[in-house]
């Protein structure tokens, strides 16, 4: 027998921090978890209605490859609404199974072995491995703290080589909540036109943002539209992690080329799923504001309370987590996640999972019932004055 049949590449592959800890916490009783990724709502009750009445409607079948006429239309006309950019539904868009998807499509049409893509981190724990797996070579940046971790443009042009193809963006951020600045941004387009870049800019937690901060989709930067993959999904918008809708736009010659990795991966995204987000776009804007607003009461009670206890920790703008920097209590992050969730039941995500920029920090979900996140700070507070 081989050692493994595994090929190389996936031998190589890590696991997810993320899940190694969760799949510990699961084994334990009385945790708090406020670490995994997704909405603690459940999908709005018309929603999920209308995945019903499909299913009772028969709609059992492959939809075409790029999903329903009607949600990509649904979708470009809300994009145009909410943004004011423009693609063309017939040619321009694919729904894929979750933003995950997405992201797999892209790295694997536009990348060549040994492709570089500089990726600005900590970012969502995909990324590196999206782009590995498909061959090429991800280029961490590390965002700081003391820049709001805001992508900083002269380390990404510092970064650019011969062999660099794209700049991938995860803004609102992944873990720490940061929402880029239009000027930053207008910097990256800048470095994009000169080197001749592509921008794939995952944008999937665009509506959750708070505090008059504003979300900027990147494709509407002067001369980006041709040049940027646009990358979203229906699972935190619209709390709909479960129904596995996503979606990218990008120009026709492009976007072809996504489809084709599509069709011979997954042919169409789930029927039911897609007539069900397209309620979700037209009619639930209303509960996306009560979530944002919810979401929002817990974001002003949790940070101020992690700098209370000592943990500093950056005012998050967008997306649902908090990420304090914890090595201020003398421990690594893997150490103060371990031992947190030993000794307190109270289970968070170390920050190296998402890229060397987030080493020293950890990861905090507050998409958790307020109530559960008062009794996670009293623990966290317990544990870190013990220290
Ligand atoms: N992008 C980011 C930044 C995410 O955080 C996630 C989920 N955690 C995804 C993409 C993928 O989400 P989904 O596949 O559920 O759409």
């Amino acid at each position: 027998m081989r050692e493994t049949y595994l090929s190389q590449r996936v031998s190589s592959l890590k696991p997810s921090g993320i899940r190694r800890f969760f799949d510990i916490a699961a084994t334990m009783q009385d945790v708090i978890s406020l670490g995994i990724g997704e909405p603690d709502f459940d999908t709005p009750r018309p929603v999920v209605e209308a995945g019903i009445r499909s299913l009772q409607q028969g709609r059992t079948h492959y939809t075409s490859n790029a999903g329903t006429i009607e949600l990509r239309r649904a979708l470009t006309a809300n994009l145009e609404r909410l943004y004011g950019v423009q693609y063309d539904p017939v040619n321009e868009v694919v729904i894929t199974v979750g933003g995950s998807e997405a992201l797999y499509l892209t790295a694997t049409a536009l990348l060549d072995p040994g492709d570089e893509v500089i990726i600005p981190t900590p970012c969502f724990v995909s990324y590196q491995a999206e782009v590995f797996l498909a061959g090429g070579v991800p280029v961490e940046i590390p965002c700081r703290m003391e820049d709001n971790f805001d992508v900083d443009p002269a380390r990404i042009e510092a970064a650019v080589t011969p062999r660099t193809k794209a700049i991938l963006l995860g803004f609102p951020n992944n873990p720490t909540g940061a929402v880029a600045t239009r000027e930053r941004l207008l910097e990256i387009a800048r470095i994009a036109e000169k080197y001749d870049l592509i921008v794939i800019s995952d944008e999937i937690y665009d509506r959750l943002v708070y505090g008059g901060h504003r979300h900027v989709c990147f494709p509407t930067l002067p001369n980006m539209r041709g040049r940027t993959v646009l990358l979203g999904g229906f699972s935190k918008d619209y709390a709909m992690t479960g129904w596995r809708i996503g979606y990218a736009c990008a120009t026709a010659p492009i976007l072809q080329g996504l489809l084709r990795v599509h069709q011979y991966t997954v042919m169409s995204a789930p029927t039911i799923a897609q007539d069900a987000a397209v309620v979700a776009i037209q009619d639930e804007d209303e509960s996306v504001m009560a979530m944002v607003e919810e979401y929002d009461r817990r974001r002003r009670m949790l940070v101020p309370e992690l700098n209370r206890i000592g943990l500093p920790t950056f005012e998050p703008k967008g997306a649902f987590y908090a990420f304090p920097k914890v090595s201020v209590t003398g421990l690594d992050d893997e150490t103060f996640a371990t031992r947190l969730l030993q000794e307190e039941k109270v289970a968070i995500v170390p920050g190296h999972s998402f890229g060397a920029g987030g080493e020293g920090f950890c990861r905090i979900s507050y998409a958790t019932a307020y109530e559960k996140i008062e009794e996670a700070l009293r623990r966290i507070e317990r544990f870190v004055n013990r220290l």
